[in-house]
């Protein structure tokens, strides 16, 4: 009999984020579909009760909470051990929780702390035959694998935008305290948020918006235009609220000393060295379309890219529509129909 247990930490305001409601809806199907299975909640943080009410009315037999001031920051010890401290307390064999960069960083350790195993990355459970099954992408997204196991405890970090986050109404839950260690020779700061300026990666937009490094070479007048080239692209992200990817050739030029879009940096790049965003649409500009870049695309589902050039990369089946038209000239007119 499984004992699935979702779990999760709390927000600085102690609510539950999508990510977390996300890997609840996976917890959910699988107490669904696995025979016998019981569902528990583990919470962490300062104050769980809010978040256990956020989700109260999720079906959960239990609700399991490590309270305090040291659980509600990021830190490898409490993190590591109020997560160890809600299994062993649920006696859970399936461990359901969020990929957020918290879970990640320990519950590696906190599974080999109880005997069990890791799974990282996942986009997909599946229970064929009474047999838990979940799938995640090997090599930049370039193969799917399938993965069963019959060790417990399994630990299943859940990949964000993969679930429809879990909705329901808020209900009283009866919240079970659970004594975890809090002492640990890591002292929380702050919180530093990198000097971009302006906000230009949002997760949850519609269209990603790539600028690949052609918006900074010589165009068809033999000069640079990365002034214009700026605001073209900082009015339509403003006037689209899309989600601004780049090519890794745009974002290294800065470290080359070459005339660069100030707002751009590494947390931009899309593709093997870069980030697999989730986005339903892309749209590529000034950008060349190849392999390394294109396979950061795994989960945009409507591709159009615009560029010079009729045989780039794009044009090799990497896009749906390939614009062979000139960027600064396709975003000036955008901007103005937007
Ligand atoms: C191991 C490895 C990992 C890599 N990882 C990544 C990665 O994570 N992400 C990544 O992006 N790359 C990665 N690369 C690099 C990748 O192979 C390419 O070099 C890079 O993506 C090229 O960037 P680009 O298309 O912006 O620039 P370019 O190849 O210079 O292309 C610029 C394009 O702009 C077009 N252009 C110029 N002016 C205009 C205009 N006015 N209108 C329209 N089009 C115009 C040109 O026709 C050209 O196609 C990796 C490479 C390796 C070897």
């Amino acid at each position: 009999m499984e004992t699935i247990l979702f779990l999760a930490h709390t927000e600085q305001d102690g609510s539950l984020a999508k990510p977390a409601l996300e890997a609840l809806s996976a917890a959910r199907f699988l107490a669904r579909q696995v025979a016998e299975a019981t569902l528990a909640v583990g919470l962490a943080g300062e104050d769980p009760a809010p978040a256990a009410n956020q989700i109260g009315s999720c079906g959960a037999a239990r609700f399991l909470g490590v309270c305090g001031a040291e659980f509600a920051v990021p830190r490898y010890s409490t993190d590591a051990a109020a997560a160890e401290a809600l299994v062993r307390a649920a006696g859970a064999t399936l461990i359901v929780a969020p990929s957020t960069s918290r879970w990640a960083r320990c519950l590696g350790g906190v599974a080999q702390r109880l005997g069990g195993r890791t799974d990282t990355h996942i986009t997909g459970i599946a229970v064929p035959e009474g047999r838990v099954t979940v799938s995640r992408w090997y090599y930049r997204q370039r193969m799917e694998a399938l993965l069963a196991r019959s060790h417990r405890p399994w630990f299943l970090l859940v990949d964000p935008g993969c679930f429809d986050p879990w909705v329901g109404e808020p209900a009283q839950a009866a919240l079970e305290p659970v004594a975890a260690p809090a002492e640990s020779r890591t002292r929380f700061l702050e919180f530093r948020s990198p000097q971009a300026g302006e906000q230009t990666i949002r997760p949850d937009a519609k269209l990603l918006f790539v600028a690949g490094a052609g918006w900074t070479k010589k165009q068809a007048d033999g000069k640079v235009h990365v002034e214009e080239a700026a605001d073209l692209i900082l009015t339509f992200l403003r006037k689209t609220q899309a989600s601004l990817g780049s090519s890794k050739s745009l974002v290294d030029l800065s470290g080359e000393g070459q005339a660069v879009l100030p707002f751009l940096s590494h947390l931009n790049q899309v593709g093997q060295t870069g980030a697999t965003p989730r986005h339903p649409k892309g749209l590529a500009t000034c950008c060349h379309g190849e392999e390394p870049h294109v396979v950061g695309w795994r989960f945009i589902h409507e591709r159009r890219a615009v560029n010079l050039d009729p045989n780039c990369g794009w044009a090799q089946g990497k896009a749906d529509v390939l614009y062979v038209a000139d960027a600064f000239a396709v975003l000036r007119k955008l901007n103005e129909l937007l």
